[in-house]
């Protein structure tokens, strides 16, 4: 039996990412009990809440010095929403990180495409490795906008006509675009969450500049305002060591 069309096959279009953080278990004294057992053996945990400044200067040390174990004590867990292109740059974060992805095999895609906002710059100007981004025309966003959504619309349309006429979810997916939106849960640490920030945001405070594709770095912004929340102290420490993970 072929399979059912999507409710709605009506594409939306979007300029935004999601990046919700579904489960955690993340504080700043996570990092203390693990760094504090190099020198009290198990008496770590009875040290924790008995000099806030010391533990400040612990989580400083251990990040200017670049003692990164004791910041993967912790777990947080993002449910993210982005366009497939973030998902590509996503995943090349290899370590410390788990992934899961919807699938384009066991379920029908929504038609939910990505569109810059009228905010996105859209001119590269320079060299590779030397460049900025300005801001567009109202034409260029005219261009892009209709550009991208008669040709979303069209993508989908054959990725119907193939899923009525009896073709696999997973043979139809090919006519679809990266900018059609996925979704996944994805969980790291501190430690990992730092390196993957380091170099997907772009940072006043960064020793070591990145140029990340604006749109992996709205995921990026998004996930540090939550981490900041859980990790005051861990976060202010690599702002202030240059945003360079431990
Ligand atoms: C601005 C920017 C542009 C990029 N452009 C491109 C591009 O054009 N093409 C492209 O293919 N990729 C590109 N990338 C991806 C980049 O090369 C990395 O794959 C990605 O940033 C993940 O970094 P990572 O390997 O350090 O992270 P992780 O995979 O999480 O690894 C973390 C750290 O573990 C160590 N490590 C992990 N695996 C190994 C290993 N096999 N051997 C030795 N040490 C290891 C390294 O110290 C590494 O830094 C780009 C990334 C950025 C930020």
């Amino acid at each position: 039996m072929p399979p059912t069309p999507a409710d709605s096959a009506e594409p939306e279009f979007r300029s935004d990412v999601t990046a919700d953080l579904v489960r955690s278990s993340a504080q700043d004294s996570d990092v203390l009990w693990a760094a504090r057992v190099s020198t009290l053996g198990e008496q770590s945990l009875e040290e924790l809440s008995k000099d806030p400044e010391r533990s400040k200067g612990l989580i400083n040390f251990l990040m200017r010095d670049r003692h990164g174990s004791p910041f993967e004590h912790n777990s947080m867990t993002f449910f993210i929403s982005a366009p497939i292109f973030v998902f590509r740059e996503f995943m090349r974060h290899r370590v410390g990180w788990s992934y899961n992805e919807e699938s384009g095999r066991y379920r029908e895609l929504r038609p939910v495409f990505y569109v810059p906002g009228p905010d996105r710059k859209l001119v590269q100007e320079g060299r590779p490795g030397k460049y900025v981004f300005v801001e567009g025309t109202d034409k260029q966003h005219q261009v892009v906008t209709e550009g991208m959504e008669s040709s979303y619309r069209r993508a989908y349309e054959e990725y119907q006509t193939m899923l009525a006429a009896g073709v696999a979810r997973e043979v139809a997916r090919s006519v679809l675009p990266v900018g059609l939106y996925s979704s996944m849960y994805a969980t790291c640490n501190a430690r990992s969450l730092m390196h993957f920030l380091g170099l997907r945001t772009q940072h006043e405070m960064a020793k070591v500049p990145s140029f990340p594709q604006r749109e992996i770095e709205m995921v990026g912004e998004k996930m540090e305002e939550h981490w900041a929340r859980l990790m005051p102290l861990t976060h202010a420490a690599f702002n202030a060591n240059g945003r360079i993970a431990p």
